[in-house]
């Protein structure tokens, strides 16, 4: 069977590192945008490049030569906790070869984030030197899910049949990422937390709020008599998004 071409990949930890190295090397060769270890710019264009590079020295280029279905390639400004993402149709099993689709999805801010904080950087076990390795180890992660949907029409990397195929290929020992999500970004470089009284300034004035939450922003709730939102209290808020960069404790 054809998907035992990709099922029954396998290779040493050493390999597999050797050709991250090289899909790394002819990724940056290759890539108008890309200018070093350090991502600050990315395109759709490049991933579609990584998946090609991986293809080829990882792959044997199993999708490039039998693959019948449909691949697309996108990053988030918006997953800010979520990595990377592989999306499927929900009929996938009663869907043909030529009818499969694929959509292989990047969170951008993780990686334009990965320099923010100094500690240790772990994707999939594996501990990372720069943000495209954090790319890559992601990617990596993404691909197998891919090839899970691909073979069996179903993926989750929580149980052991993802877990050996991530292992048998890339050398993953585990199945999640420690890069810096918003919430520690919060703490760890502006000190704010979810439920902290923060002001900040808006239209010439001066106003204070309680933080519920914090994404790229900061989701502020002010104390407002005519604000629409209300708490379980009565008590009435606007609210406001504000960088967290402009917060202030209170
Ligand atoms: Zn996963």
């Amino acid at each position: 069977m054809r998907y035992n071409r990709l099922i029954e990949l396998r290779y040493s930890s050493e390999a597999a590192v050797s050709k991250r190295e090289r899909v790394r090397r002819e990724l940056l060769q290759g890539s108008p945008h890309l200018g070093g270890g350090d991502i600050s710019r990315i395109y759709q264009s490049d991933l579609a490049s990584l998946f090609d590079l991986y293809d080829k020295i990882f792959f044997h280029s199993y999708f490039h030569e039998h693959f019948l279905g449909q691949l697309f390639f996108s990053l988030s400004t918006r997953m800010v906790k979520n990595a990377g993402k592989t999306l499927c149709p929900r009929n996938l099993k009663e869907l043909s070869p030529a009818e499969e689709r694929y959509e292989l999805r990047i969170s951008a801010i993780l990686l334009f984030n990965y320099g923010i904080l100094e500690r240790d950087k772990v994707v999939s076990g594996i501990r990372t030197r720069d943000s495209l390795e954090a790319l890559q180890l992601v990617f990596e992660h993404e691909l197998c899910h891919l090839i899970e949907l691909h073979c069996y029409k179903e993926s989750s990397c929580r149980r052991a049949r993802f877990q050996s195929l991530a292992f048998n290929i890339f050398g993953h020992t585990g199945s999640t990422h420690q890069l810096p999500v918003a919430a520690e970004v919060g703490r760890e470089k502006y000190g704010l937390s979810v439920g902290d009284w923060v002001t900040f300034q808006h239209d010439g004035g001066k106003l204070s709020g309680i933080i519920s939450r914090i994404t790229r922003r900061a989701t502020v709730m002010v104390p407002d008599d005519g604000g629409v939102y209300q708490d379980q209290g009565g008590r009435r808020y606007s609210k406001y998004y504000v960088p967290l960069q402009l917060l202030r404790r209170r």
